[in-house]
């Protein structure tokens, strides 16, 4: 006996990845007390100060006394007065990278110690990979945040992006819908490389017909209205709403009827932007249910390497492989050659890419906060780089109530789960953050994580630690083992 005690310790301690499949068993109840709850719908803290968890599920909130009844001791976490919010949401990565599988699945748990529990992927050439993943932490076989997929994304022939569904007429379009209804994935992507205009509309048609959410690019060919009309949900990347302030309608007919190109159409979206047709465009489509990720962090990463030296960044000496932050120097080769005035340029168009933030606010677009975390966005980390873009909201002006919606209770609005998840209410999954500072009074709060529950299983500060551990000794294997070829 006490040599399986210690046996069973040892693999606890010597494989410390361990000490998260070792705790595989989540307790019958656990009850989180003493805690500054935030009920981010309302935007505040709530009166009762306890909540008890079942299994996977929030069971009651209310007061220790009532609560704690039949609680083993070692079940309790006293959060002294910290602040408790739900488990945040990254609404828009990508994992990514044939070569770069075992790198990807490691960093799965890295995002839960930045307490996101739930990511949202937007495609990528791992797609089928992605959709395992995703099934593994669904059964409790795999520590990871919930994944919502996209799987593969539907574009043209020829696209630039590895892994695409590749369609050319509605007969393929059907036959990849096809696809993706066998694999299961929770909602739609399409983007617009090559695929043309009525085929990308027809997509959309197609794809809402079949229940699904359709999330994707903007083609130059359609105006963002028929898109919605024809069932779009959501616009990923904020920088397409800027043709909202311009005569789009206008831009688009020209453009379709030949008599601008592609480059004219693209300037005169520059060149025509005014603010009063944008809000007045935004309020219209808000009422169509636009949803936009805005997606900014990846843009000032960009705007800013002459100045910023990411080298020094923890994710880089530590965290990350070299293999796959090798793939964020494509996008630094190709800006080399960029003269001052075209530097300064990128600086203003992501400024004022930021200003637009509290308009889409005010208009009631939906906004849901993603990175696009992905091995080929430069500097844009997992985990690290959804808090960057909080924190641009937060300098665009945003309030911190605001915030905290578009990265909690918002993206599973937006993916109809919001019965089930995105914000603490009885009933709803047991993600759960717990920090040190107040969140409402300023966003930077959520970088002070104190312990983190996903699905119930909780993570306090040491469990953590242990996970970043893990993943920096995963990078330096993979590293090694790189190097040596
Ligand atoms: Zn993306």
């Amino acid at each position: 006996m006490v040599r399986l005690f210690s046996l069973m310790l040892l693999c606890c301690i010597v494989l410390s990845p361990a000490l998260v499949f070792c705790q595989d068993k989540v307790p019958a109840t656990q009850l989180i007390y003493n805690a500054r709850i935030i009920d981010v719908v309302a935007g505040k803290i709530r009166k009762e100060k306890a909540i008890l968890i079942k299994g996977q599920t929030i069971a009651a909130i209310g007061d220790y006394a009532r609560l704690s009844k039949g609680v083993p001791k070692q079940n309790q976490v006293d959060a002294q007065d910290r602040y408790l919010i739900p488990g945040l949401w990254d609404n828009h990565v990508h994992l990514e990278g044939q070569a770069l599988v075992r790198d990807n699945e490691a960093l799965l748990p890295l995002f839960l110690t930045y307490g996101i529990t739930t990511i949202r992927d937007c495609a990528s050439d791992l797609g089928l990979q992605v959709l395992n993943w995703r099934d593994s932490i669904n059964a409790g076989k795999l520590v990871g945040p919930t994944i919502f997929t996209a799987g593969l994304k539907l574009e043209g022939k020829n696209s630039i992006w590895k892994g695409d569904l590749e369609i050319e007429n509605e007969t393929e379009m059907n036959r990849m819908l096809d696809k993706l209804d066998s694999l299961k994935v929770d909602f739609i992507k399409i983007t617009e490389n090559t695929l043309a205009g009525p085929l990308f509309l027809a997509s959309i048609k197609e794809a809402h017909k079949r229940g699904y959410l359709v999330s994707g690019h903007v083609p130059l060919e359609l105006t963002i209205e028929e898109m919605l009309d024809a069932g779009f949900s959501s616009v990923e990347h904020s920088s397409y709403l800027l043709r909202l302030g311009c005569d789009e309608n206008g831009i688009v007919e020209q453009l379709r009827a030949g008599k601008i190109t592609r480059q004219e159409a693209n300037r005169l979206y520059q060149a025509t932007f005014n603010q009063e047709t944008a809000d007045r465009n935004y309020a219209r489509l808000a009422k169509k249910g636009l949803t936009v990720t805005p997606t900014l962090i990846g843009g000032r990463q960009l705007s800013f390497l002459d100045e910023d030296n990411h080298l020094q960044d923890s994710m880089m000496t530590t965290y990350l492989t070299k293999l796959y932050t090798d793939a964020y120097q494509w996008r630094i080769g190709r800006m080399a050659n960029e003269t001052a005035e075209q530097k300064a340029d990128r600086k203003t168009r992501y400024r004022f890419g930021v200003s637009q933030v509290p308009h889409f606010q005010q208009a009631g677009i939906r906004i849901i906060a993603g990175s696009d975390e992905a091995a080929l966005n430069t500097f844009v980390y997992p985990g690290e780089s959804l808090v960057d873009e909080l924190q641009i909201f937060q300098q665009a002006g945003l309030k911190p109530a605001e915030i905290l919606r578009t990265a909690t209770i918002n993206g599973a609005l937006f993916l109809r789960k919001a019965d089930k998840t995105g914000s603490l209410e009885v009933g709803k999954t047991a993600d759960l953050v717990i920090l040190d500072a107040d969140p409402l009074k300023d966003i930077k709060a959520v970088r002070q994580v104190y312990g983190v529950y996903s699905r119930g299983r909780y993570f306090d500060r040491a469990a953590l630690d242990g996970i970043l551990a893990d993943v920096r000794s995963v990078k330096q294997k993979l590293d090694a083992e790189r190097a040596s070829k």
